[in-house]
C-alpha cells in the first residue's frame, strides 16, 4: 500500500507507445513454438531466422577496418570526433559511384552517413510537423509505421492492426505488386523498392507516376532503397533520383547491411538534396538539408572511423567484386527457394530484384494457419505475412538472406 502508485504527481509516459501492436507477433509465435516443442520434444525444430545476414564480411572491409584500428594506435593518424555528417572521403565515393554513375545529381554534400537506415528512417520525423498525413505501403517494413505511432500521429490500431489516420497502400498479387497511387492527398510517402518483404520493384514508370503525385501535391516521398544491390534487371532504377525532379520532392535512404553484410557493423546514409523544400506553419519555405544537418549535428556524433573506413572500402576494386558475389549469394538462395516452391504447386513472387520471396499461403489457408501447418508437419518455424500489414494476410515471406 506505500507503492510508488499512491505519488499523484509521478512522471507521465508517451501514451503514444501503448498503441503499439507490434509486440504482439514475434510473442505469439513464440508461445506457439514453445507449445509445439513441450507437446513434441524431440522435433527438430528449423527457425528461419528473419531479415539477418549470415555470410561474413567482405575481406576489403576487413582489411580496410584492420588498418583503420591501427591508425587509431598512432598518435598521428588517431581520430576523435569526426565531422556528424560522414568523413568526405566516404560520401565522395558514394556519390561518385551510387549516384553521380547513374546519371544522379547528387553531391557529396548531400549524403549524411549514419550508423543504420532503420534510425534514419525513424528519425527523419523529427523534422516533420506533427499534422501530415502519411501514406506506408501494405504489407510494410515495420518501422516505418511503428515510429509514426510512437509519434503520435496515428489513431489506434484496429484487429487487423492497421491505425487510424494511415493511408494503406496495398501491394498484391491482385494489383501486380505496384503501390497504386493514392486518389487522396497525402503528405509523406514511404515507398521501399526492391520491397521487403515482397520482392516486388519498382520501374521508372512507375516511380517516375510517385514522384509526379508528389510534385503535384507537395508531398516528400521517403524512398528505401536497402536492396537496390540486389536489382539484376538492368532497366529498373536504383536510385529515385534517377526519375526526373525527384530531388524536388524525395529523401532517400541506403544502408550497407544488405549489400556488404554490415548489419552487425553498423553504416547507412541518408540523401536529403540540397533544393528539397517543406513549409513552416507560418507558410514559408524551409530547406529540409538545413533541418536534416541540424538534427544529426545535434542528436548524432557521427560512426566510427573504422566503420567508415571499411564501408569506403566496399568502393574499391575487390570491395566491389567481393560485394557482387556476397549479394549473388543471396540471390542464389533466393532462386532455389523460389523453384523449389514453384516445382511444389506454390504460388510464389519476389526472389529475382531482391532477396525476398514472397509466397501465397496454399488453398486459401491464413497466414497464421499456414504458420501452424508448416510447424507442425515440417517443424519450421517462419513469420505470418499478416504480421507486415493486413494485406499481408494469405502470404508467407521468405527470406534469402
Ligand atoms: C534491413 C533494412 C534496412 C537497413 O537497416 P539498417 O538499420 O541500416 O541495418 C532498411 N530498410 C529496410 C526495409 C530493411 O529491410
Amino acid at each position: 500500500m506505500f507503492g510508488r502508485s499512491f505519488q499523484v504527481n509521478m512522471a507521465t509516459v508517451n501514451d503514444n507507445y501503448l498503441k503499439l501492436k507490434a509486440g504482439y507477433l514475434f510473442p505469439e509465435i513464440a508461445r506457439r513454438v514453445n507449445e509445439f516443442a513441450k507437446n513434441n520434444p524431440d522435433a527438430p525444430i528449423i527457425r528461419l531466422g528473419i531479415g539477418d545476414v549470415t555470410e561474413p564480411l567482405p575481406e576489403a572491409c576487413r582489411t580496410a577496418m584492420i588498418q583503420a584500428v591501427n591508425d587509431m594506435g598512432d598518435r598521428t593518424k588517431f581520430k576523435g570526433y569526426g565531422p556528424e555528417q560522414g568523413y568526405e572521403w566516404l560520401r565522395v565515393a558514394i556519390a561518385t559511384h551510387d549516384f553521380q554513375s547513374r546519371g544522379c545529381n547528387i553531391d557529396a554534400s548531400e549524403i549524411f552517413i549514419s550508423d543504420g537506415s532503420k534510425c534514419d528512417t525513424g528519425n527523419i520525423l523529427d523534422i516533420f510537423g506533427d499534422n501530415n498525413t502519411i501514406a506506408v505501403t501494405d504489407p510494410v517494413y515495420p518501422v516505418y509505421v511503428d515510429t509514426n505511432v510512437m509519434a503520435g500521429h496515428t489513431g489506434d490500431a484496429n484487429d487487423k492492426g492497421e491505425y487510424g489516420g494511415l493511408i494503406y497502400l496495398p501491394i498484391t498479387a491482385e494489383n501486380n505488386f505496384t503501390a497504386q497511387i493514392p486518389t487522396q492527398k497525402a503528405d509523406l510517402i514511404y515507398l521501399c523498392f526492391p520491397n521487403n518483404p515482397t520482392g516486388s520493384v519498382a520501374t521508372k514508370e512507375h516511380l517516375k507516376a510517385w514522384v509526379d503525385y508528389a510534385k503535384a501535391n507537395g508531398s516528400i516521398i521517403f524512398f528505401d532503397a536497402a536492396y537496390e544491390a540486389y536489382i539484376t534487371d538492368p532497366t529498373l532504377p536504383h536510385s529515385i533520383y534517377e526519375i526526373e525532379g525527384a530531388r524536388d520532392c524525395a529523401i532517400e535512404f541506403r544502408s550497407f547491411s544488405k549489400n556488404a553484410g554490415f548489419t552487425g557493423t553498423r553504416c547507412a546514409l541518408t540523401v536529403v538534396p540540397k533544393n528539397l523544400m517543406a513549409k513552416a506553419s507560418d507558410g514559408s519555405d524551409v530547406e529540409l538539408w538545413k533541418l536534416w544537418n541540424r538534427r544529426q549535428s545535434t542528436k548524432f556524433n557521427g560512426v566510427s572511423y573504422i566503420v567508415q573506413r571499411g564501408a569506403e572500402a566496399v568502393y574499391s576494386t575487390e570491395g566491389q567484386a567481393q560485394i557482387k558475389a556476397l549479394v549473388s549469394f543471396y540471390l542464389e538462395n533466393a532462386k532455389i527457394i523460389r523453384e523449389q516452391l514453384t516445382a511444389a504447386g506454390l504460388k510464389v513472387y519476389g526472389g529475382v530484384n531482391a532477396p525476398y520471396v514472397w509466397v501465397q499461403t496454399p488453398n486459401g489457408l491464413s497466414s497464421w494457419d499456414f504458420f501452424d501447418k508448416l510447424l507442425h508437419t515440417c517443424n519450421v518455424v517462419g513469420t505470418p505475412g499478416s504480421g507486415f500489414g493486413a494485406a499481408g494476410e494469405g502470404y508467407f515471406p521468405h527470406f534469402g538472406v
